[in-house]
């Protein structure tokens, strides 16, 4: 049976980084968000995890033909996919799920159709999708013929903030990634993570949660917790150091940067919104996230 690494959590958590040392174990394949494949697959100019654009890469060329039309990003995919990718729906997504599906069969289907493409081209046990969003979430959990395994990271929501405050430059083209105001990530921070809690946790064999935090401090340390989470041997190969990983260019289509990076990298924690948040934006952000914050231990 195929095993899906789900990793849940707000975005700039350290999840693109998280996913592609994962993907460096053997048995075990990053594909990046894949939630987003069928949004991002048709645009122009809009290139994978291994530099190529996503229309002529190799790996994703093998997927389409391993199964014909998978890719396809037709019109009622996509309205599927902006529905399910809305935290605020989780609730009516949870009680559809559960009520016979409403129209997110098609996506279902298509969804397992992929990651058995992805097994069939790579022979992998693990496939790490690191979707992040909690509706995507939901329904891979609700696919049978599948052992799904969350983890649920978490970072303190200040450092979040601080982030999407800061621009940064997206190698894939001409895409900036996003910024947006404090407030607005702050809720988005506590809708998500309390639609994780509520709606994606479920018993302590398929759900874990893990903080960046600890990640950035104790990589390898994290990596193999997540690896015997798994079932999967310890020892990621992809560390060369305790703190430093060789990074050998994964095939994800979505994510931050960071992704393009096929080098030596030291993993080391980014903690500047101490000094990069403004006291009112840091005033608001603890405002909105009191107290899941605090119980997640961000005083
Ligand atoms: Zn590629």
């Amino acid at each position: 049976m195929t095993s899906i690494l789900y990793i849940a959590g707000a975005g700039r958590s350290g999840s693109t980084l998280l996913a592609s040392v994962l993907g460096q174990s053997q048995g075990v394949v990053d594909v990046g968000e894949v939630w987003k494949v069928w949004r991002v697959i048709g645009e122009p100019g809009r290139r994978c995890g291994c530099g190529s654009e996503l229309v002529d890469c190799r790996f994703w060329g093998a997927v389409a033909d391993a199964a014909p039309g998978v890719l396809d990003p037709d019109p009622v995919m996509l309205a599927t996919i902006a529905r399910i990718g809305r935290a605020r729906g989780s609730a009516k997504l949870w009680t559809q799920l559960r009520m016979g599906r409403a129209g997110i069969d098609a996506y279902a289907d298509r969804l397992a159709r992929l990651y058995a493409a992805i097994v069939d081209v790579t022979g992998a046990r693990v496939i790490v999708d690191s979707s992040k969003m909690p509706g995507p979430a939901m329904v891979v959990e609700s696919m049978s013929d599948l052992d799904v395994r969350v983890v649920h990271l978490t970072r303190d929501p200040r450092a979040v903030a601080a982030s999407w405050g800061s621009r940064k430059v997206d190698p894939s083209g001409t895409h900036h990634l996003e910024t947006r105001d404090p407030g607005a990530v702050a809720r988005a921070w506590m809708t998500r993570a309390l639609a994780t809690e509520t709606f994606v946790r479920r018993g302590a064999d398929t759900y874990l949660r893990e903080s960046y935090e600890r990640f950035a401090v104790e990589p390898e340390a994290v990596v193999d917790q997540l690896l015997s989470f798994l079932g999967e041997p310890t020892g990621s190969p992809a560390f060369v150091a305790p703190s430093t990983v060789l990074l050998e260019a994964t095939h994800s289509t979505g994510g931050n940067p960071g992704r393009f990076e096929r080098r030596e990298r030291v993993i080391a924690l980014d903690d500047r919104w101490r000094t990069e948040l403004s006291q009112d934006a840091r005033r608001k952000v603890e405002r909105i996230t009191t107290p899941l914050r605090q119980w997640y231990g961000y005083r």
